[in-house]
């Protein structure tokens, strides 16, 4: 199966250094995810709130990037494969503020085994089981 939605990624300017919608309700992430459709960034299902995917359940935008940091690759919710997204887009990641909102101190315990990155960048959803 191929992925059929590489047409849609584009060039995008992150719209935030960090998860939009967390960054607003102060919440905190894991990883970031780039929507590369429209720039959005949002946070990888390993976080508590899962902005990503709720991205792409409300606007259909299929293909994000691992961003953070950025990791070259990308990953389609429609075909849930891997693709090729091209140069990693640079991350944004300016604002010092935002190194407070870092869940480092804040991380859940246990850190749950980290997936390896280019062969499933998506860890299973817990509430597949
Ligand atoms: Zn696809
Ligand atoms: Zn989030
Ligand atoms: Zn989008």
């Amino acid at each position: 199966m191929t992925c059929s939605h590489l047409n849609t990624i584009k060039r995008v300017t992150p719209s935030a250094s960090g998860c939009e919608e967390c960054l607003k309700i102060g919440s905190w992430w894991v990883h970031l995810r780039l929507c590369r459709e429209c720039g959005h960034v949002g946070c990888c299902d390993e976080s508590p709130n899962r902005h990503a995917r709720a991205h792409f359940n409300t606007t259909r935008h299929p293909i994000i990037e691992g961003y953070d940091p950025p990791e070259g690759w990308g990953w389609c919710y429609v075909d849930e494969q891997e693709v090729d997204v091209g140069a990693p887009t640079p991350a944004s990641r300016t604002d010092p503020a935002l190194l407070l909102n870092r869940p480092e101190t804040r991380r859940p315990p246990p850190v749950r085994r980290r997936p390896f990155l280019h062969s499933s960048p998506q860890s299973r959803p817990s509430e597949a089981r």
